[in-house]
């Protein structure tokens, strides 16, 4: 039988609990989960994708069936390269529905064999975003419980230098 594979694309910038517990519920139903991430949003990133990349590789080393990786360019491109049928998103509102749902309508029109599979996250997750994360931390506030340790302080980091800078 052909392995399972799912693509979980996104800017991860930085990677959250919300975030870790779509892969842990994700390892469960594939063979394979690759987190993707994305390169070319026209989002401006507070991390590099290599350090987005090495905070995620952290939070996942104990997960064999999880990988990292980053992608340029077309999801759907992507996900044949890597031989993925699967598009993970995770919902926390219905203000994201919309605009993910034209998202996976416009993924499914650049390729009909790849489905896009929305996950909730647990509840005590549901009201985390990087965003507000970015927002906090900027302003030193707390942000332990919402994202693992290494990020939280990686966060302090980046936002000392800022202040230095
Ligand atoms: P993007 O910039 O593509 O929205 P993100 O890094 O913000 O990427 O998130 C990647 C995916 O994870 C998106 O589908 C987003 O909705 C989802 N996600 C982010 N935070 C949470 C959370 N707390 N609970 C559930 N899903 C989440």
């Amino acid at each position: 039988m052909e392995e399972k594979i799912a693509v979980y694309p996104g800017s991860f910038d930085p990677i959250t609990y919300g975030h870790l517990d779509i892969i842990k519920r994700a390892i469960k139903i594939f063979d394979k989960v690759i987190v993707a991430v994305a390169h070319n949003y026209d989002k401006q990133s507070l991390f590099t994708p290599e350090e987005k990349i090495e905070m995620i590789q952290e939070e996942v080393k104990g997960y064999p069936t999880v990988s990292v990786d980053t992608f340029h360019g077309l999801l759907m491109e992507y996900m044949q390269k890597v031989k993925a049928t699967v598009a993970l998103r995770g919902l926390r509102a219905t203000s994201d529905f919309e605009y993910e749902y034209h998202m996976a309508a416009m993924n499914r029109s650049l390729s009909d064999d790849i489905d896009t599979l929305f996950m909730m996250t647990g509840k005590d997750y549901f009201f985390i975003s990087s965003r507000t994360i970015k927002e906090v931390a900027s302003l030193g506030g707390p942000v332990a419980g919402l994202v693992p340790e290494h990020v939280a302080r990686k966060l302090k980091q980046k936002f000392s230098q800022r202040h230095k800078g």
